[in-house]
């Protein structure tokens, strides 16, 4: 496991060896696995936590005058730690575990629809993922909400000069991505922060891609509230987390009620735990958040910058062999943009293209990416995604480009 220090050549060969799946084979080939936008893989470090933690030091977390819980409750804390460091949070109390992203951005949505008056205006982007889409489509429905759309530029990029005339004293929350699942994009969320706060709306940003590949600094961004999910971080599913600005945890109403979230309970009265147990109602996902306190740990000793270097190269290696197919169309290409490639095949359907990849052990998405509102923005009616990580190497970008160059000649 991770002791803190930072490994400054960076390999990905030797990432790549702690990952157990990544040795296996499909259909007769080596997997190339190349669909982590979707969900990545998971490092022996987290499988041998999870494991070490069932065999050795589980039972119910808080509640516990005993050995055993009082073992978990602290590893349980300790991961709510390293998430705060994470994200360079103020303190741990900021950090609230949801289920994942979705449920993270519900509870924030939920809270505000308290709020809402018929007319309030939520910002969202046109390249959001659904996530971050269909819980301010409930405010609109149930409370009168407007919804306003950032425009997506022909690039990628978000039209900030379009947003900032979006703003306006109706603003009550601007919710966009800080990096986008298919473009790539990483938009800049210090400034759409600062823009938003200075209309009186609050923010927040949708981090499960940004969390991964950009820097997901909560502080030097500014927003009320960051949200990030374990899946894409090497972490086990069922684990989330929001971050909120102490203000702002404090201000939201509680949102689901029951065990864990309270103060007092009588017959004619109940008051509610401080954040961030007011927002954890229930027996929590300890396990989980054990192992994303895992994974983040196991992530800090590679240097963020050297990573994101590495999966851009690999981004850039596929662009550039495949420079001058005229039956390609890359979607998105902005400057600065992530190892996110996403692109449709002249004459053949993105889920024919993704099932001939399989066939040669090349595991890539295909379909509408969660964001339908983007692909008609851009004009496609579904599009392939390969999406690079840490442990991808060369020769899977070699092995790619391979397989989509065999996948495309199949339809001429
Ligand atoms: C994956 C993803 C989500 C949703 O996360 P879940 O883990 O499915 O809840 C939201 N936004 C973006 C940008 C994502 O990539």
């Amino acid at each position: 496991m991770a002791d803190g220090a930072v490994v400054n050549t960076f390999d990905p060969y030797a990432v790549r060896a702690q990952f157990p799946i990544l040795s296996r084979q499909v259909n007769g080939r080596p997997l190339v696995y190349l669909d982590n936008a979707a969900s990545a893989q998971k490092p022996r470090a987290v499988i041998d936590a999870l494991l070490a933690t069932m065999e050795g030091g589980y039972a119910n977390v808080h509640r516990g005058l005993h050995t055993l819980s009082n073992e978990a409750t602290e590893a349980f804390e300790k991961a709510r730690e390293i998430v705060a460091r994470f994200l360079n949070a103020e303190s741990a109390e900021q950090v609230v575990w949801t289920k994942g992203g979705t449920e993270a951005i519900n509870l924030v949505a939920n809270g505000l629809g308290l709020s809402i008056q018929p007319g309030d205006e939520i910002v969202v982007s046109e390249m959001e993922h659904h996530s971050n889409i269909v819980p301010w489509h409930l405010l609109r429905e149930r409370r009168g909400a407007v919804i306003k759309w950032i425009p997506v530029k022909d690039d990628g990029s978000l039209d900030m000069a379009a947003y900032a005339g979006l703003l306006g004293p109706k603003t009550r929350m601007v919710a966009v991505t800080h990096m986008s699942n298919v473009l790539g994009t990483i938009n800049p969320v210090a400034e759409i922060s600062r823009l938003a706060h200075a209309a009186g709306a609050q923010v927040l940003i949708d981090g499960c891609q940004g969390a991964v590949h950009a820097t997901p600094d909560v502080q030097a961004i500014g927003c009320d509230f960051y949200v990030l999910t374990g899946h894409k971080l090497f972490a086990p599913t069922g684990i989330g987390a929001l971050y909120g600005k102490a203000e702002a945890l404090e201000a939201l109403p509680p949102y689901q009620g029951g065990g864990e979230m309270i103060e007092t309970v009588e017959q004619d009265r109940v008051t509610y735990a401080r954040p961030p147990h007011r927002f954890e109602a229930g027996t929590p996902p300890i396990l989980e958040a054990i192992g994303l306190g895992v994974a983040l740990e196991w992530l800090a000793q590679y240097d963020r910058a050297a990573v994101q270097a590495h999966e851009h190269a690999l981004y850039q290696h596929a662009v550039d062999r495949l420079q001058g197919e005229t039956w390609l169309r890359i979607l998105g290409q902005a400057e600065g943009k992530g190892a996110i490639l996403t692109f449709a095949v002249e004459g053949a359907h993105a889920h024919d293209v993704a099932q001939i990849m399989d066939r040669y052990g090349v595991a890539v998405r295909a379909g509408l990416h969660c964001a339908e509102p983007l692909a008609k923005r851009m004009g496609v009616t579904s599009s392939t995604r390969a999406s690079f990580a840490l442990y991808n190497t060369v020769e899977d970008a070699d092995a790619f480009v391979d397989a989509l160059i065999k996948a495309r000649n199949f339809f001429v």
